[in-house]
């Protein structure tokens, strides 16, 4: 596995598995089978309403909890200074953790310059190691920044061939932020599945279009969790360490037309403003 280090010091493995979308019943049926293949690192988050099921499928597995790399994400409704140590908490009985890996402020909406900094005493407490953010844009990534103590590690969003992100890369460089990708493999769009240049490379390399996907993405340096409930899938996902993609191909992919499948609205959609019980999971 290769691993990014990231501006705080600590190290992120470059591919885990995502459980977006996934019931607590999936989670216990298909994360055991990502561990089997090798996955350590897990990005969940407390509007997943899985922490629970994660934290049961980790504590069955043997495995000690420091080969883990857990992530997991706040939402809006405790970003406030009064809720927001408690949320924190919340989240790690869920994942029945002493310590996150890495926590992010999953929506850029609400108080998140007072979650931020409670976030940093969360750090200086030791229960959680790395804090970032999500889908943050560069105007409010700026209000961040502007009072940090701790500058973001990471900064999750929508990373894929047809949206590579080369802007915020660019605002960001002088931070050395870690990126990670969502819909790394375009959420299973079958277009970009299909983009001719993916297919030529799966030839020439003896790989598969997502295996070329995945290995631009690591080295354009983006973190990477692909959803999938197919364990060949999983084995290929994680399969992507041994050939890579030369310079001129890294250019020819980094060409195609850009356009994002998400567009992060400035005001909070309603899903946001919806009060939720995180505990009320299996
Ligand atoms: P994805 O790009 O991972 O696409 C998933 C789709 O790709 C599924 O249909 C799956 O069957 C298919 N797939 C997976 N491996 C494949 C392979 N080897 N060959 C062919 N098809 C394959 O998109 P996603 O699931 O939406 O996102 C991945 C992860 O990103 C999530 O699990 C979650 O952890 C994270 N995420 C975060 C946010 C956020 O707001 N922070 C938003 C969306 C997703």
């Amino acid at each position: 596995m290769i691993t990014f280090n990231m501006n705080d010091g600590h190290v992120i493995p470059s591919v885990g598995y995502g459980v977006y979308l996934m019931s607590p019943a999936e989670v216990e049926a298909h994360l055991p089978e990502a561990i089997e293949a090798g996955y350590r690192h897990i990005d969940t988050a407390n509007a997943y309403f899985n922490e629970k099921a994660v934290g049961r499928v980790v504590r069955r597995s043997g495995i000690d909890r420091g080969e883990f790399f857990i992530t997991s994400k706040l939402f809006p409704q405790d970003y406030g200074a009064e809720d927001c140590g408690k949320a924190i908490d919340a989240t790690l009985r869920r994942l029945d953790t002493d310590y996150l890996d890495l926590l992010l402020l999953h929506q850029p909406y609400g108080r998140y310059t007072e979650a931020w900094q409670v976030m940093e005493e969360a750090v200086a407490a030791g229960k959680v190691r790395s804090i970032g953010l999500s889908n943050f844009n560069q105007a409010k990534t700026q209000e961040v920044l502007d009072v940090a103590s701790v500058t973001p590690a990471v900064l999750q969003v929508e990373i894929h061939p047809y949206w590579n992100q080369h802007g915020m890369k660019a605002f960001l460089k002088d931070r050395n932020v870690t990126f990670e990708a969502w819909y790394p493999l375009g959420h299973g769009d079958a277009k970009l599945l299909a983009e001719p240049v993916f297919a030529r490379l799966a030839e020439k390399y003896g790989r598969t279009p997502a295996q070329i996907i995945l290995r631009w993405h690591l080295q354009e340096g983006n973190v990477v969790f692909p959803k999938t409930l197919n364990p060949v899938h999983m084995a290929e996902n994680i399969d992507i360490f041994d050939f890579s993609l030369t310079d001129d191909e890294m250019a020819e992919i980094n060409a195609l037309p850009q356009r994002a499948y998400y567009d992060v609205p400035e005001e909070a959609p309603a899903f946001v403003l919806q009060h939720n019980d995180w505990d009320a999971q299996e």
